[in-house]
């Protein structure tokens, strides 16, 4: 650390270490990292983490609006170093929780130009942001702030494809709409694109077929336990190819036996293990933005749910961090 010449920047803005503090102690902040103003960020940080407590846009059961505080909890128990790939992202990258979105709880359209408005001085900042959902939903407008200069790439890992037209008498601002609007609003390449872990009852036979005629690619979970993680992770790599692109994980991909509070769950998904290594298969991309979203704390009792998801989110900004190292170099 010493020897790098960004240490004194990086070193006011990572975690104690819990050896020197507790793990459980202090205020709960994401990874225990230091709590900065978003417009104190420019120029001092390299990855901000969010919240974006919002679950206005659920179809089904709500909570996620409480993800943030559930997950900030829970990520309190991360430590440095990521013992199977030995990345160290707080050496990589100076790291701050930048606190959450200010959304309108009864208003979809008023918060998504509220999500955008926050992102969009981050972006031309340089920041890359990993954020914490709230629904589904709050993934379009972080899309249409990082994406306004160029369409992304996408990883997206959900037991549900959310690129319905429109729910409930056409609304088309839902958490089963957002790639599609992001899509329509050319801030995501569909060719550029990969829907991993799509499973369950649907309500159409041609739910799918607009996301494919756009060329999205879609695997489905029974296509992943068939052909195996390694290979779902390289075709990942393949489709989304050397341009810059968004990582989207949605925790009802995971098995509800190992996230069960979530809203809409499906049986036949993820383990822990395996969301986490196909997760970890996705290094090297050029990810400039993650979120993990649809953690439902009051569906979760034990906390598991919360757990997954913040262990998923210290791996995310594991591929964070190494995109940044990659840029800067
Ligand atoms: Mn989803
Ligand atoms: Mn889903």
């Amino acid at each position: 650390m010493t020897e790098d010449p960004d240490a004194g920047r990086i070193a006011h803005h990572r975690p104690p270490s819990g050896m020197a503090s507790p793990r459980f102690s202090g205020v709960a902040s994401f990874m225990r990292l230091p709590i900065l103003a978003p417009a104190e960020a420019p120029g001092r940080i390299d990855i901000g983490l969010v919240g974006i407590p919002f679950d206005g846009a659920t179809t089904n059961r709500p909570g996620a609006r409480l993800g943030p505080r559930g997950i900030r909890e829970a990520s309190t128990g991360t430590r440095a170093r990521n013992a199977a790939t030995g990345i160290a992202p707080y050496d990589l990258a100076a790291c701050a929780d930048l606190g959450d979105v200010c959304i309108n709880p009864i208003d979809v359209a008023a918060t998504a130009a509220r999500i955008e408005a926050f992102y969009a001085p981050l972006a031309a900042a340089g920041i890359v942001p990993l954020s914490v959902g709230g629904d589904h939903f709050v993934t379009y407008p972080v899309l249409r702030a990082l994406g306004r200069d160029r369409p992304l790439g996408l990883v997206h890992i959900d037991a549900h494809s959310d690129t319905d037209d429109g729910q409930y008498d056409g609304s088309r601002l839902t958490h089963g709409t957002p790639f599609r609007r992001a899509i329509e609003d050319g801030v995501l390449d569909p060719g550029r694109m990969i829907q991993i872990g799509l499973r369950g009852s649907v309500d159409a036979a041609d739910e799918l077929d607009w996301a494919r005629a756009q060329g999205v690619r879609i695997v489905p979970m029974d296509e992943v336990a068939m052909r195996g993680l390694p290979a779902v992770a390289a075709e990942a790599r393949a489709v989304i190819g050397a341009g810059p692109a968004y990582l989207s994980f949605d925790i009802d991909a995971l098995d509800p036996a190992y996230a069960p509070g979530t809203g809409t769950p499906e049986m036949g998904g993820f383990t822990s293990r395996e969301a986490l290594f196909l997760v970890r298969g996705l290094s090297g991309l050029d990810f400039v933005g993650a979120d993990l979203v649809e953690v439902a704390p009051p569906l979760d009792p034990s906390g598991i749910t919360a757990l997954a998801g913040a262990t998923l989110a210290f791996e995310i900004l594991c591929l964070l961090a190494q995109a940044v190292a990659a840029r800067r170099n």
